[in-house]
């Protein structure tokens, strides 16, 4: 199958510009697993992005944590895909949660984000998640392949995509999902997209993991058959981050 893991660090509107040289320091010394053995992607606020790209020693990868739904334009304080291809920011976030919650956006627009941004040539991280709500209804596989499929709609190909599934009571909550919840779900969606998209689209797709992963967790969640790595963010801006990373090997 080949799955390369995957540890993405979505460092969200946190930081100063000593604390961002700070963390680039740290990645750039820590001993972390080869480049193939794991991929490494970063994801600093759009205002420190060129400079991190630039002091970070070339194993790590930058993305951008979001993008405008289309062209660049009239669009006062978004930042565009092509602006990023420009920059040479080759992944983006797109989906988080926070950015479904806060600035409400709907699973379509997520598609649609999704579809655009591989149209320019970005790579994907797309996230998808249930709430709490929605796991003790018993609803979280359909919500997740609804979310899914919103983007599957949009896009013909999966070769430059990232799925993270991240439970939404997770996040920022200390609250991790237990490995066999997190397998659980992993299969599920590869089973969604081997039933509606392709068999070699669902064995070589990675599904990543995010939600309170930590310098103890990782191992074992990482450990699981169906989850290709994680997508970390408190832990991300910590020392810990090179523990996660080494959760590859
Ligand atoms: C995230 O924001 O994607 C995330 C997983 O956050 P945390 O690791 O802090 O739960």
């Amino acid at each position: 199958m080949g799955r390369k893991f995957f540890v993405g660090g979505n460092w969200k509107c946190n930081g100063t510009k000593d604390e961002v040289k700070q963390i680039v320091s740290t990645l750039n010394g820590g001993q972390v697993p080869s480049a193939d053995v794991v991929e490494i992607v970063v994801s600093p606020p759009f205002v420190f992005i060129q400079c991190v790209k630039s002091e970070l020693k070339s194993h790590f990868q930058v993305a951008a944590q979001n993008c405008w739904v289309k062209k660049g334009g009239a669009f006062t304080g978004e930042i565009s895909a092509e602006m990023l291809v420009n920059l040479g920011i080759p992944w983006v976030i797109i989906g988080h949660s926070e950015r479904r919650a806060i600035f409400k956006e709907s699973n379509e627009f997520v598609g649609d984000k999704v579809a655009y941004a591989l149209s320019q040539g970005l790579k994907v991280i797309a996230c998808v998640g249930e709430t709490l709500e929605e796991r003790e209804a018993g609803t979280t596989m359909k919500v997740v392949a609804a979310q899914t499929k919103a983007i599957a709609d949009k896009i013909s190909s999966w070769d430059n995509v990232v799925l993270a599934y991240e439970p939404v009571w997770a996040i920022g909550t200390g609250k991790v999902a237990t490995p066999a919840q997190a397998q659980e779900v992993h299969a599920e969606l590869r089973k969604w997209l081997e039933t509606n998209i392709k068999a070699d689209v669902a064995a070589s797709t990675r599904i990543i993991y995010g939600g309170s992963v930590n310098g103890s967790n990782c191992k074992e969640l990482g450990g699981q058959q169906d989850v290709d790595g994680f997508l970390v963010g408190g832990a991300s801006l910590k020392p810990e981050f090179i523990d996660i990373i080494k959760a590859a090997e």
